[in-house]
């Protein structure tokens, strides 16, 4: 198939939008959507410090790789980056993670599950699978609040003022549709390119530039541009609920091409309306401390000290 802008071999056919394009124009195609998301939603104006959520993974390589483009003609923004090691055998791995942050000269630091609470998610989900008596809780659920949790505290103790990470598309209304099937669409005031961030400096405000660009579109970039990203598969994603959402999501988006770009404007459109119902009875959005760890809890104990006292 030949590219819909000049007569070079097309390299993907964007089926939602009816075009065909070649490697330079898909790579300028894709440059732009996630440049305009920055400029857009002014991700990275007046930050001092960056760090990028760092797995090794296509999309925080592709993300990193940006962002470092678009940093390294500004010494006024610092770059580094953060990998959280959960301790997941067979899939986690620093290799690919130390590689590019290595090559393109942006310091990595790595934060470890083992080393901040003394279990790898792996020995979490064995403990988790003895405890028969209750409704047993999956690794995402662990995983996903834990390295939130690491990621922010990471961030702020190197001195960061923005934690980017690297949710594409998929992600991004995935995570929508997900909030939604459970009922729970106010903590979609999280989602955005820029997520919602409560006023309190001991959390580090998030940005999302990857949130326009599929997540399919993300691997060839990666691959294109010769990112050496690992695209391995978490051995415990297909238990998730969000496993489910994503199939779910691609079978729309297979019959229906366009499907998750009008789910996410469509977010995009009530946003606003769910802010202002959160910040209506969420009095003025101060959060307290958990009394076990100190870090920021809406309630008297954090969630992952929740879950760390399960037995
Ligand atoms: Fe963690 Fe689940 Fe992602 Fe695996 S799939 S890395 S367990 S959140
Ligand atoms: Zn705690």
């Amino acid at each position: 198939m030949k590219c819909s802008y000049c007569e070079k071999t097309a390299v993907i056919y964007r089926r939602y939008e009816g075009r065909a394009l070649c490697r330079r124009h898909f790579i300028h195609a894709f440059e732009r959507i996630v440049k305009r998301t920055i400029r857009e939603n002014h991700l990275i104006d007046r930050k001092k410090h960056i760090a990028v959520g760092l797995s090794g993974g296509k999309d925080s390589c592709a993300l990193l790789y940006i962002l470092h483009s678009i940093t390294k003609d500004r010494p006024n923004i610092k770059l580094s980056a953060i990998l959280v090691n959960e301790g997941i055998k067979g899939y986690r791995t620093e290799k690919h993670a130390k590689a590019i942050s290595k090559k393109l000269g942006v310091p990595l630091h790595i934060a470890y599950f083992k080393k901040e609470w003394g279990k790898t998610l792996d020995m979490l989900m064995k403990q988790e699978k003895k405890n028969k008596a209750s409704d047993n809780l999956k690794a995402c659920t662990y995983c996903g609040t834990m390295r939130r949790f690491l990621l922010n505290k990471a961030a702020r103790e190197t001195g960061a003022d923005t934690l980017a990470i690297g949710h594409n598309l998929d992600d991004e209304v995935q995570a929508i549709m997900a909030n939604y099937i459970r009922g729970d669409l106010l903590r979609g005031v999280r989602l955005g390119a820029n997520a919602f961030s409560i006023e309190d400096p001991r959390f580090i405000p998030r940005i999302k530039p990857l949130r326009e660009v599929p997540e399919k579109e993300v691997a060839i970039y990666a691959m294109l541009k010769g990112l050496n990203a690992d695209f391995g598969e978490c051995p415990y994603a297909e238990e998730s609920f969000r496993w489910d959402v994503r199939n779910i999501l691609n079978d729309l988006e297979t019959k229906y091409p366009g499907t998750k770009y009008s789910v996410l404007r469509t977010f995009d459109r009530i946003k606003p309306a769910l802010e202002a119902t959160v910040a209506s009875f969420s009095n003025s959005g101060k959060i307290g401390t958990c009394k076990k760890c100190g870090e920021p809890a809406s309630n008297d104990v954090c969630k992952v000290c929740e879950l760390l006292a399960r037995k």
